[in-house]
């Protein structure tokens, strides 16, 4: 078994802040990549409110820069998902694809998010074949063709503006009678002229022979239901995400969404040497700027730990 320092689960801003951070204060991090090396903000556009970028910087290129930075003080960079944990104090045992064991004497857990799904069976009779959660990821296989995105909020109007400029048409479908995104973004959405956004309305299932043809909706007109098809060629979901705190759960308090929960504003556990940093235990603000700044938190409170244990 391999016995380190310091763990770093999860490579988004908050994993790599860490990482930063600990390997500069001489932890010797080392940093597991999880399924999505770089995290979300590799599946996004632009991002335009991170200070410093003052004509804005690509997801991939920011965590890309992030990597290099930790990777420059030393930080052991790892592909690999972490599939076992147990926590306990001082003796954190991590199992990374089902094979390697770790012991860890600090935790940092950064695993951010995953993109909520409607739940419908239809979803997973087409993934794949014209049901996706990341438009970024998936727009370019529906140029010149006709979408629809479900959600009000900033992701779903940054995903409707993505796609109208590959797609014919994207149509926007909000539950609610109003936009919950900012209102920049509301702005930039009501002036494209190929979104159509239909409030409302909400998705009941999908049709297709190979592949969707269309959706099938549920629009409420003043307390009244009623059903209507809407001939698309794919269906983007932008509703929000789940924290991927699952692993964690039987060691990590969580609250009723399942993110993990820290000492006020700290990114302390219920498990002393265990730190949880980024998405993963923010329901409230989950900004990579946020995200970014609880990693540093993260890493600090992790030596402060070392130093107070007389392990460092
Ligand atoms: P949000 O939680 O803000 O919005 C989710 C949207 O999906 C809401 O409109 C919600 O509707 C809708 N929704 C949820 N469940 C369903 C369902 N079952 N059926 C239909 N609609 C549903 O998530 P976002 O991912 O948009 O944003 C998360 C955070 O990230 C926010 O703080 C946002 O500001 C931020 N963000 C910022 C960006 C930027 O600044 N460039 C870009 C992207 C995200 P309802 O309103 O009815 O609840």
């Amino acid at each position: 078994m391999e016995k380190i320092k310091c763990l770093i689960i999860g490579s988004g801003p908050a994993g790599y802040t860490a990482a930063i951070y600990a390997a500069r204060a001489n932890l010797m991090p080392v940093l597991y990549e999880g399924v999505l090396p770089g995290g979300q903000l590799t599946t996004t556009t632009d991002i335009e409110n991170f200070p410093g970028y003052p004509t804005g910087i690509s997801g991939t290129q920011m965590m890309e820069d992030l990597r290099n930075q930790a990777l420059r003080f030393g930080t052991d960079i790892r592909f690999g998902v972490v599939t076992k944990v147990e926590l306990k104090q001082n003796h954190n045992l991590v199992i990374v694809d089902g094979e390697k064991e770790i012991e860890a004497m600090v935790v940092i857990v950064s695993t951010g998010a995953s993109a909520k799904y409607l739940g419908l069976p239809d979803e997973a009779k087409y993934a794949g074949m014209g049901v996706s959660a990341c438009a970024t990821c998936d727009g370019f296989f529906y140029r010149k063709k006709t979408v629809a995105v479900v959600g009000g909020g900033d992701t779903a109007c940054e995903d409707a503006l993505y796609l109208s400029g590959l797609c014919k048409k994207v149509h926007l479908l909000v539950r609610k009678d109003y936009l919950r995104a900012s209102k920049v973004m509301q702005d930039r959405v009501m002036k494209q002229e190929n979104i159509e956004v239909m409030f409302k309305h909400e998705v009941i299932g999908l049709y297709g022979e190979n592949g969707v043809e269309g959706a099938m909706l549920l629009k409420n007109r003043g307390g009244e239901e009623e059903e209507l098809s809407l001939p698309i060629d794919g269906l983007f979901l932008a509703i929000g995400h789940n924290p991927n705190s699952k692993l964690f759960s039987e060691y990590l308090h969580t609250d009723k969404e399942g993110y993990i929960k820290t000492e006020g504003a700290t990114p302390i556990t219920n498990v002393p040497g265990v730190f949880a940093a980024g998405d993963v235990a923010d329901p409230r603000y989950r900004q990579a700027i946020t995200a970014a700044a609880s990693g540093c938190k993260a890493a600090m409170e992790a030596e402060r730990y070392l130093v107070e244990n007389d392990a460092k």
